[in-house]
C-alpha cells in the first residue's frame, strides 16, 4: 500500500516536472490547468485568475463552516530558466527517478512541494471542513510575483489567518526570510578622445568614487537569529566601449538583502548620501539611481496561537526539526505585508539545490512532506 502511495507521488511530482513553466515566459497555464483538475476532483471550487494568454495562477477553495479561519497555502508553480542545457545530465524536464531522487526543472523550487500540497488536498476530498482551506498556484514568483499580487484582489483572500508556503526547507520550519533591495546605479559622464582624458568626464571613474565612498557597514552589525546578517554585493557592471575612448556611461546593479527589522529607506538614504558626498566633490559627475526590486525581510510571531499549533504538529512528526530563516524572498513577501498575517515556510525542496543545474529532491523528503502537510490539512479541517 505504501509503496502504490509513494508511486503516485512520485509520478504526481514528475507530471508538474514535465510542465516547462520556466520564466521567462513562464507559460504556467497547462500546469494550472492540470492542477485544476486534480483539485475539482477533491471537491475544491476553483477559479484561474488569467495574467495573459499562456499565464495564469490558479486559486482552489474548501469552505469551512460560517465565522471559522481561512488558511491560504500558497505555492508558485514557474521555476527559473535551464541554463546550458549541456551542463545537465539529463533533460531537465524529463523529470528522471532513480530511485532515491528526482531530477528537473524545479524538483527542489519547488515542484515537490506543490506535490505535497496536491498530496495533502486528498485527505479532505469529499469531506465538509470546520475551517476554509485556499490553496494558491501562483505565476511568476520567479520574477515580478505577479500571480501573488493578483491574489490580493481577491476579497476571500483577505480573510486569511495563516500562511504556508512549501518553499523548500529540506522538511525545516521556515520562520524568518530575508528582504531584497536590488538597486541600478547609473553614472553620466562625457566622451572624449582616451588621449585627452582631462577633455572629457570619464563615467567608470564616476562609479570607482561612488562605491569607494559608500559605507553600509552599519546595517552589518546587526544580527538575526535565524537570518544571519545583511549582505550586499556588486554584481554587474558594464560601461565603456573602446580604449580609446573616454566612457560616457557606466551602470551597476547591487544586491541587498536586508533584515526584517532592517528599513529600505534608511539603505537608500545611505545610497543617496554616497552620490550628494561624490558630487559635492565633483559637480561635474551625475548619477541617477533606481530600484529594481524591494521586497522586505519577514519574521513570523512563533507565539502566535496558529503558529505554534503547526510548529508543535511539525515537530511532533518529524525528529530533527529546527526554526530556519531563509536568504530568499518568496510569494510571503508580498502577502504577508498586505495581509499582515503569520506565516511558515516549510517544503522538501533542498535550498541548495534551487536554481541549481542539475536540480534534484530527495524523495525521502518529498515522502515526508507529503505525510506532514496531510497532517497539517487534517488538523486545520478537522479539529
Ligand atoms: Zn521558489
Amino acid at each position: 500500500m505504501v509503496e502504490k502511495e509513494n508511486n503516485s507521488v512520485i509520478t504526481l511530482c514528475q507530471d508538474l516536472i514535465r510542465f516547462n513553466t520556466s520564466n521567462p515566459p513562464g507559460n504556467e497555464l497547462a500546469a494550472a490547468l492540470f492542477v485544476e483538475a486534480r483539485l475539482r476532483q477533491a471537491g475544491f471550487e476553483t477559479s484561474l485568475i488569467k495574467h495573459d494568454e499562456n499565464r495564469a495562477t490558479l486559486l482552489a477553495m474548501l469552505e469551512g463552516r460560517p465565522q471559522s479561519d481561512t488558511f491560504l497555502f500558497v505555492g508558485h508553480l514557474d521555476t527559473v530558466p535551464c541554463g546550458d542545457l549541456s551542463k545537465w545530465e539529463r533533460d531537465p524536464f524529463e523529470a528522471f527517478c532513480d530511485g532515491e531522487r528526482i531530477i528537473g526543472r524545479g524538483a527542489s523550487d519547488m515542484k515537490g512541494g506543490l506535490t505535497a500540497l496536491l498530496t495533502a488536498a486528498e485527505v479532505v476530498k469529499g469531506r465538509k471542513v470546520n475551517n476554509t482551506i485556499i490553496l494558491a498556484f501562483t505565476a511568476d514568483e520567479e520574477s515580478g510575483c505577479l500571480g501573488a499580487i493578483s491574489l490580493l484582489d481577491i476579497p476571500r483572500i483577505k480573510d486569511t489567518k495563516m500562511l504556508l508556503i512549501p518553499e523548500p526547507t529540506s522538511n525545516q520550519i521556515g520562520v524568518a526570510e530575508k528582504g531584497a533591495l536590488w538597486v541600478r546605479i547609473s553614472a553620466r559622464g562625457k566622451s572624449a578622445h582616451g588621449s585627452m582624458p582631462d577633455q572629457g568626464i570619464n563615467a567608470i571613474n564616476e562609479i570607482i568614487a561612488l562605491m569607494n565612498a559608500l559605507d553600509l557597514s552599519d546595517f552589518e552589525l546587526e544580527k538575526n537569529n535565524h537570518l544571519g546578517t545583511f549582505t550586499h554585493s556588486l554584481n554587474t557592471i558594464s560601461g565603456g566601449i573602446k580604449t580609446n575612448i573616454i566612457p560616457d556611461s557606466c551602470e551597476i546593479s547591487m544586491d541587498i538583502r536586508t533584515l526584517p527589522t532592517q528599513n529600505h529607506r534608511d539603505i537608500l538614504t545611505a545610497i543617496a548620501g554616497a552620490v550628494k558626498q561624490v558630487t559635492d566633490q565633483h559637480p561635474e559627475y551625475a548619477f541617477s539611481c533606481e530600484t529594481v526590486i524591494s521586497k522586505p525581510g519577514l519574521e513570523t510571531n512563533c507565539g502566535q496561537a496558529q503558529v505554534a499549533r503547526i510548529v508543535d504538529l511539525i515537530q511532533s512528526s518529524k525528529k530533527d526539526v529546527n526554526k530556519i530563516g531563509l536568504n530568499y524572498y518568496t510569494d510571503a513577501a508580498v502577502l504577508v505585508p498586505a495581509l499582515n498575517v503569520p506565516f511558515l515556510l516549510f517544503g522538501p525542496g533542498d535550498a541548495d539545490q534551487a536554481h541549481a543545474t542539475n536540480e534534484k529532491l530527495d524523495l525521502s523528503k518529498l515522502y515526508q512532506s507529503c505525510e506532514i502537510y496531510s497532517e497539517i490539512l487534517k488538523k486545520i479541517a478537522f479539529e
